[in-house]
């Protein structure tokens, strides 16, 4: 899969899903943007990156804040001229059963899960339009097609990131731009180290292939997505989930 001379930015890529989908395009030949809130870190990976011999640069990124998605922006034309690939991967959860549910986690997850990737899409699909080419994936997540008791407001922003994908697709497709969803199950990540050994056993029980996934398995799955290899698809949802949700 050649991605040689394309530039990639992916959001929340410092670390976990987003680190992994960044190393994986860089290792394919494309020019890469780590733009994530902990700028620290994202330099870190965009060093790690740099490593592939594909270029690199960092960026610190709030997805829910316009203003932060602009200065983005700005910042990786003037050093790159052009965006290919956006990868809207950046995400929190904030779990509780919905009785309990704090308002405040029900905006924070929906801002930063829902309208992040609004901010993005909507800035970079400009560029995008110009130039008549552009791949856009989101990431979402199968709770967002199944529910997920105590995550009202992480399943409910990731339903919404799939609808979100789907009009997207359809808007955008009139000028070449292709636009997909990844819907992981259980990924080996930070986020799903926070959960209980108990936790974990029940959900890799209702898995058929039985272990958890790796970052890396979702990153496969963006690879592709923003390959030549899948250039007649748009508005899908590929569940990366071991067969947990079919
Ligand atoms: P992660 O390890 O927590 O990484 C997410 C990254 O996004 C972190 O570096 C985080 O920074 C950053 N971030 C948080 N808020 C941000 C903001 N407002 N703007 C920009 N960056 C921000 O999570 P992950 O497990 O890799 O998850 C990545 C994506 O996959 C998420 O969309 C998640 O919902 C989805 N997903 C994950 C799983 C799973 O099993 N892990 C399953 C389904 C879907 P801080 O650490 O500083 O907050």
């Amino acid at each position: 899969m050649d991605l040689k001379d394309k530039v990639a930015v992916v959001t929340g890529s410092a670390q976990g899903i987003g680190k992994a989908i960044a190393l994986t395009l860089a290792r394919n030949g494309a020019d890469i943007a780590v733009c994530d809130i902990d700028e620290e870190l994202a330099g870190q990976t965009a060093g790690e990156i740099e490593k592939t011999g594909s270029r690199a640069m960092s960026c610190k990124l709030d997805v829910s804040q316009i203003s932060s998605v602009e200065e983005m922006l700005k910042k990786i034309l003037d050093k790159y001229n052009k965006i290919d690939i956006l990868v809207n991967n950046a995400g929190i959860t904030r779990d509780a059963l919905m009785i309990r549910m704090k308002e405040k986690d029900w905006d924070s997850v929906l801002n930063i899960n829902l309208k992040g990737v609004f901010n993005c899409t909507r800035a970079v699909s400009r560029v995008m339009m110009k130039q008549r080419s552009g791949r856009i994936v989101n990431i979402a997540s199968v709770v967002g097609i199944m529910g997920n008791a105590g995550q009202a407001n992480y399943s409910a922003s990731k339903g919404g990131v799939i609808a979100l994908t789907k009009t997207c697709a359809r808007e955008l497709a009139g000028r070449n731009i292709n636009v997909n969803a990844v819907a992981p199950g259980f990924i080996r990540t930070r986020m799903t180290d926070k959960l209980t050994d108990e936790v974990k056993n029940s959900f890799v029980k209702t898995i058929p292939l039985a272990k958890l996934g790796q970052p890396e398995d979702v990153a496969d799955a963006v690879l592709f997505l923003v390959s030549g290899l899948s250039k007649y698809i748009t508005g899908q949802v590929i569940k990366v989930d071991g067969g947990m949700v079919m």
